[in-house]
């Protein structure tokens, strides 16, 4: 549910210099995990929490008769915090070693559905330099980097807005943002956004759904076709990435294939019977007598194959085989990142890209 009055509380002066702080879960991890760091400690799940030192800075978390243990002592409570760096000399806060993955911030390890769950609860700022890493890549230009931060912070934002009170307000796949902890930080990821702290794009006052996506192919996609969003500032406009060959890609597929991924489809019947106003298919046909939306075909033969929904069916190729022939990578509504990055290297800065994918939103300063 969305909350604008919260926002619109966060966004007066009283909140300059309140640290935003993230919550994103980072999966299940079956009935037993380990925790790591220097100068480890463990509190309740809160902000206020008390920390007590974790002996040999390594932590084993279990999942016993439905209750947590801590090195083999039950503890009281569904959830344990871990900060590492509590009580080091300087008390400056050090990485977390948790399930092969090192990140920033407390590790939050609670019980979930008779598994448990970890939670990364760290600084919004930090965040997003591990966000940016895995999202785009860190070669673009820095005003391409930079509209990206303030499109991967807004749309944080809007899900923690959304997720209020939640035990977590993001997950870290493709399905959410693409966290990738400290492996996935870079010097540049970390300038833009240093750059471009505390600002977001809002409408009306509250954070907007700051959708983004690799590839448009040449025209962005409204938010209504490409997810349902029926929002002003998620409407259609031109894009220079239609130029790079990187946005170009072609999908050859087999009865088999069709068939293990689709059921009842033929390669002789497949075809688009319908399309959006910016050319992207909307209903296939996928038999004679079948036929399905276009969101769902490209779900089940999946993402990273049927890469846009800007393609036409050629046949050819052999028989029993048709190819798609496509342009975009992803659902194209919102930034396109290719196009940022063609519009970054002709001299624009990241506020013309991002009111250019965005029309009709505002820059603010959150603090
Ligand atoms: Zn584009």
């Amino acid at each position: 549910m969305f909350r604008p009055g919260a926002l619109f509380v966060c966004l007066l002066p009283v909140c300059a210099g309140a640290v935003e702080t993230m919550r994103i879960a980072m999966g299940a991890a079956g009935s037993e995990v380990a925790v790591s760091g220097k100068a480890l400690a463990f509190g309740t799940d809160s902000e206020e929490a008390a920390f007590v030192a974790v002996a040999a800075g390594r932590a084993v978390v279990k999942r016993e008769n439905g209750r947590l243990t801590l090195n083999g002592n039950p503890v009281v409570g569904d959830a344990l915090r871990f900060r590492a760096g509590a009580f080091a000399a300087g008390a400056r806060a050090e990485p977390i070693r948790v399930a092969e993955r090192q990140v920033r911030g407390d590790v939050v390890v609670r019980l979930s559905q008779g598994a448990l769950q970890l939670v990364d609860v760290l600084p919004l700022e930090e965040y997003l330099v591990g966000v940016l890493g895995s999202e785009m890549p860190r070669t673009f230009p820095a005003e391409a980097l930079k509209a990206q931060a303030i499109a991967a912070r807004t749309y944080a934002l809007h899900k923690k807005l959304e997720a209020y009170g939640q035990p977590f307000h993001l997950g870290s796949t493709v399905l959410n943002q693409v966290y990738g902890g400290l492996a996935a930080e870079d010097p540049r990821t970390r300038e833009a956004v240093e750059a471009t702290r505390g600002l977001v794009l809002t409408y009306e006052l509250a954070p907007i759904e700051a959708y983004f996506h690799a590839a448009c192919g040449g025209h962005t996609e409204s938010g209504l076709e490409a997810l349902g969003r029926d929002l002003p500032y998620l409407a259609t406009v031109d894009c220079p990435c239609g130029k790079e060959p990187a946005s170009r890609w072609t999908l050859s597929l087999d009865a088999a294939e069709l068939k293990s991924a689709l059921g009842a489809a033929r390669p002789e019947a497949l075809g688009v019977l319908s399309r959006t106003a910016t050319g992207r298919a909307r209903r296939v046909r996928i038999a004679a007598d079948r036929t399905l939306d276009a969101v769902t075909f490209r779900e089940k033969l999946g993402y990273t194959r049927v890469k846009s929904l800007s393609f036409d069916v050629e046949r050819g190729g052999g028989p029993g085989r048709v190819t798609l022939v496509g342009r975009g990578f992803g659902h194209g509504a919102g930034l396109c990142q290719w196009g940022a990055k063609a519009m970054a290297e002709s001299g624009w800065d990241y506020r013309r890209i991002l009111l250019h994918y965005y029309p009709g939103t505002e820059l603010q300063a959150l603090y």
